[in-house]
Order: C-alpha cells, then structure tokens, then sequence
C-alpha cells in the first residue's frame, strides 16, 4: 500500500525513480531506476 503522504515529514509524495538495494546469497545488488513513490520534502522513497 502507498501512502499519499510522507510519514517522516507529511510532505506530498510524487511518482519517480530511486535506487533499490537488496541483499541476495551473501551479495548486495543495486537496481536503479525502480518506480518509486518520492517525498517532495525529504526524498524519502516509498
Ligand atoms: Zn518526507
């Protein structure tokens, strides 16, 4: 579920891209460009 507010700072979050880290089998791997939900305020990524 999205929130259609920041829960940090209560900013408006808008549609955009971030960077998503996980952990697989002892390696980290980093997918860019995920669709993400971002926070005008603080850039937190939902
Ligand atoms: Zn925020």
């Amino acid at each position: 579920m999205i929130p259609d507010r920041c829960s940090f700072c209560r900013g408006k979050l808008r549609e955009g891209k971030t960077e998503f880290m996980a952990h697989v089998a002892g390696e980290v791997i980093i997918i860019k460009d995920v669709p993400a939900y971002i926070c005008e305020q603080c850039g937190e990524a939902y």
